[in-house]
């Protein structure tokens, strides 16, 4: 991260030169409910990057209190998902490791009055807690005695009470001005199996009990959040406190990471893949980082995209672009230069020789030449773009059309002589001379053409698809939804968000490898799809255009 542009990289400078503190740890808490998406990368960035920098330690833990949404299959692609961000965690925990001494320090609050245990049900709690301008009302059982309390709490954790009927709550203050501190429930009762302790446990802490204990038990000196939790935090020092733990983190608030026209709620998220709306949480439209990945975004495009944004207290949305602008960046000296036809249109170039094919010599990437040559057939038929024909082209249009010349990438410059259309009309074929002087590479300098075409060699031309996309659903659409009384964001998501076409590449491509990027010339940066290439056919994601507007 860059120097002096972090106001946390300040504070924790100022707790080990003031002796405060002797030690950096950190923690990414992700709670295994979902994939990571690119907002995490933010959390991941800073809580890796400050220990790495101050030669700290950071730990993976995973917030798993809540054993109805979480799942194994979460454990495994966000570790899977860290580390191929490029980060190395130096422990593993579970926070479900500490449900013992969790039960133990909730026992501890009960018996220095501290916690009670109350009947209300949840609305009840709801209704008593009263609201930002009018204090809330005492709970009937908050006067319950010690005992009874620990007789209570312990009924709980044996599993005599249905969920809901009973809950603990941590004794601080009904009138505060902070809603949170408003005695806010610490445990509940769940009769749940959880993926990691099983069927041992049937009352599970709450969040705001739990993440203070996490982060004491496991000696965090600097717990990294996002500022949702600022008013959060007077509860958090509570429980340290009151739990009498000896070791006292420190909660520091920062800015969400959010992005135009990206979905970035794990609910939304999770919805768009249980309803079917996506291929899974790695649909390259998803902004997870599995979805990212397959893509074709880099963990170096994805890290510097990061870093670029900043840490503050501000959250305000970054223009997509951005995002776009670092995988190019990272991509333009790394992936090779080709060329793909996404919607062919057949060229016969009637006078060169029937039969004969040569071979063309082109550079692999003009802007890393140490990436060498590659060598692309030509010959008397070749594919181009069908949108770079036009019959009755305006003003101004320089590709091909009746008698205009066009320049072909690495080639020769071909002028179109006739067009060929079927029995409805449709354009099926453009017959075209070529002149043997332009050929490219030998220094031409006859005469000038305005448009230069990329094109392949039909007969060796490999068929490929090419899957194009848009935001699954855009920001004016999630307000509108928000907005609508009878419609979810669900009814909003993009139609063109996918678009499929059929065309062919070079076939010095036959090797490509899931997860190679190319440069496509004039289409952008593409990915070899991991999961659809089957047979002989590639599938190659966008990721993204070569035209940017982003300025840094
Ligand atoms: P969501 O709201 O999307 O469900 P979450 O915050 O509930 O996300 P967690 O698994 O609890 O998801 O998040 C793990 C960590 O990542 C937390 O510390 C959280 O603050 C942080 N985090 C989540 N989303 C973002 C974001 N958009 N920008 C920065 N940090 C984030
Ligand atoms: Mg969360």
């Amino acid at each position: 991260m860059e120097e002096n542009s972090n106001f946390i990289r300040s504070i924790i400078k100022e707790d080990l030169e003031s002796g405060k503190r002797d030690t950096v740890v950190t923690r990414f808490p992700p709670e295994p409910n979902g994939y990571l998406h690119i907002g995490h990368a933010k959390s991941i960035v800073i809580n890796f990057g400050i220990a790495d920098e101050f030669k700290g330690q950071t730990t993976l833990r995973f917030d798993d209190t809540n054993p109805l949404k979480e799942d194994q299959e979460y454990v495994d692609s966000i570790k899977n998902d860290v580390a191929w961000l490029g980060y190395e965690w130096e422990n593993l925990r579970f926070a479900s490791d500490y449900f013992d001494e969790m039960y133990n320090r909730a026992v501890l609050l009960i018996k220095k009055g501290k916690a009670y245990v109350d009947d209300l049900s949840i609305e009840e709690i709801r209704e008593y807690r009263g609201t930002l301008t009018e204090p809330g009302k005492d709970s009937p059982y908050r006067g319950r005695a010690v005992e009874e309390n620990l007789y209570l709490f312990e009924r709980m954790r044996k599993g005599e009470f249905q969920n809901g009927e009973k809950v603990l709550r941590a004794k601080i203050d009904m009138s505060s001005g902070n809603i949170n501190l408003r005695d806010p429930v610490i445990y509940r009762v769940s009769h749940a199996s959880h993926h990691n302790t099983g069927d041992k446990w049937c009352i599970y802490p709450m969040y705001a009990f739990a993440h203070p204990l996490e982060d004491a038990i496991e000696g965090v000196t600097h717990s990294l959040c996002t500022t949702e939790f600022e008013e959060q935090r007077p509860l958090y020092n509570w429980v340290v406190e009151e739990c009498e733990m000896p070791s006292k983190p420190q909660q520091i608030e920062f800015g969400r990471l959010n992005i135009e026209n990206t979905v970035m709620s794990k609910r939304k998220l999770r919805q768009l893949v249980e309803e079917g709306y996506v291929d899974g949480w790695d649909d390259p439209r998803m902004p997870t980082i599995s979805g990212l990945r397959r893509k074709g975004y880099t963990p170096e495009a994805i890290r510097e995209f990061v870093q670029a944004t900043g840490v503050s207290k501000g959250s305000g949305a970054v223009d997509e672009a951005m995002l776009e602008h670092f995988v190019r960046e990272d991509l333009k000296l790394k992936a090779p230069r080709t060329m793909g036809v996404l919607d062919p249109l057949k060229v016969v170039i009637t006078n060169y020789p029937e039969g004969q094919v040569e071979m063309l010599d082109a550079e692999i990437n003009p802007e890393n030449p140490e990436m060498g040559t590659r060598q692309i057939p030509f010959s008397r038929e070749i594919y181009v773009e069908r949108e770079d024909f036009m019959e009755n082209p305006p003003k101004k249009y320089f590709r091909l059309f009746p008698g205009n010349e066009v320049r072909l990438k690495h080639a020769y410059f071909i002028k179109c002589e006739e067009v060929i259309k079927d029995e409805n009309g449709e354009v099926v074929e453009l017959r075209c001379t070529y002149d043997p002087e332009t050929k490219s590479g030998t220094g031409f300098t006859g005469r000038k053409v305005k448009g230069t075409l990329h094109w392949v060699e039909a007969t060796q031309a490999l068929p490929a698809e090419f899957r194009l996309y848009e935001p699954l659903i855009r920001d004016e659409d999630l307000k509108a939804a928000d907005e609508s009384e009878d419609k979810t964001f669900i009814d909003f998501v993009n139609a063109d968000s996918l678009t499929i076409q059929q065309g062919f590449i070079e076939p010095n491509m036959k090797d490509a490898k899931p997860q190679d990027k190319f440069q496509f010339f004039r289409h952008g940066y593409f990915n070899v799809d991991p999961k659809h290439t089957t047979g002989d056919k590639a599938v190659f994601n966008r990721i993204v255009s070569l035209k940017s507007s982003f300025k840094l």
